[in-house]
């Protein structure tokens, strides 16, 4: 199964990772400034002094990567003040230098940007716009992530499939406008209720589900009908006279093909409808099953 990694633009890097990348890149460019002052004018070693501006600027964005421009032209300028000591004419240097940190802060900007843009898209590509939630396609990418990682670590894992009941009257009778607002507020409420490990999303029109990794049947069971009810209490809070059909797959080890273990979910959440809608379906796979 094919496993998505994480694209070098989508990596995040925390504080102590900032800290590191800012610190090693300042410690590099005065390293370069070293081995330039010993290699002299005769080598052109100095066309690494690019190199920690671009990392800070890929990593920490195009601001950082200006700082670290500054301090790369200053130490260039320094070791070739010192190789030069002898120079009376300093402005070519200084003309030079100027010229230096202008194309290294192109290089931050330019680089900065194109990080932020790939973000950009990338997001956009994976995230449902009305709801913030992943789409079906970023969805299927963690579900099937999250269905390998419980498989190595043979825990148990849960698919839910949620289904508004008579969505299309919001629409019909309050607008399309209030049909958006309560697709979002479902949202809300599903997100408020996942654990940081789950994989929630926007499946289409008024179609939900969830991937709950390390749940067994009936801790399962539990969290879907509490999940209605407070689905229940939001809507009543507006007045939406609409309720949730909800369908539960657990398996008691994750089986290989993810795709049908959401079919499945959906396949109870269909008998929840024709059950007389507002419930929970579930039922318990082994897994090799599926
Ligand atoms: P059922 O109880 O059988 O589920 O019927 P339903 O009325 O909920 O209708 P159904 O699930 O078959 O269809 C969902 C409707 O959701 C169809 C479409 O008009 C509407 N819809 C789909 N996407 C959006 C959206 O982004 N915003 C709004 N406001 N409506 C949407
Ligand atoms: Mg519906």
């Amino acid at each position: 199964m094919k496993v998505k990694e994480v694209m070098l633009w989508q990596w995040q890097p925390g504080v102590s990772a900032r800290t590191g990348i800012l610190a090693g890149s300042a410690a590099l460019a005065l390293g370069i400034g070293y081995l330039h002052t010993l290699t002299g004018l005769a080598y052109e070693f100095h066309v690494l002094f690019i190199l920690p501006v671009l990392l800070v600027a890929w990593f920490l964005g195009a601001r950082a990567g200006y700082g670290l421009a500054l301090l790369a032209a200053v130490v260039w300028f320094i070791a070739d003040r010192i190789l030069a000591a002898e120079q009376a004419d300093p402005f070519p240097l200084l003309f030079n230098s100027g010229m230096r940190l202008a194309i290294f802060l192109g290089g931050a900007w330019l680089l900065g940007e194109m990080r932020r843009v790939l973000q950009r898209v990338t997001q956009l590509a994976s995230e449902d716009s009305l709801t913030q939630l992943p789409n079906r396609r970023e969805f299927h990418e963690r579900g099937r992530r999250a269905f390998s990682q419980a498989r190595r670590q043979a825990v148990p894992v849960t698919a839910v499939f949620i289904d508004i009941d008579k969505f299309k009257e919001i629409n019909d009778e309050l607008g399309h406008d209030a049909g958006d607002q309560l697709l979002v507020t479902v949202a809300q409420v599903i997100r408020s209720h996942v654990r940081e490990s789950d994989v929630p999303g926007r499946l289409g029109g008024d179609e939900f589900a969830l991937l709950l990794p390390d749940m067994n049947a009936s801790s399962a069971m539990s969290y879907a009908e509490k999940l209605r009810q407070r689905l229940l209490a939001a809507m009543r809070e507006q007045c939406w006279p609409v309720t949730f059909s909800i369908g539960v797959a657990s398996y008691d080890f994750a089986p290989h093909d993810f795709d049908s273990a959401l079919a499945q979910a959906d396949a109870l959440m269909y008998e929840a409808k024709n059950g007389g809608r507002n419930r929970v379906q579930q039922r318990t796979f082994s897994g090799a099953e599926s």
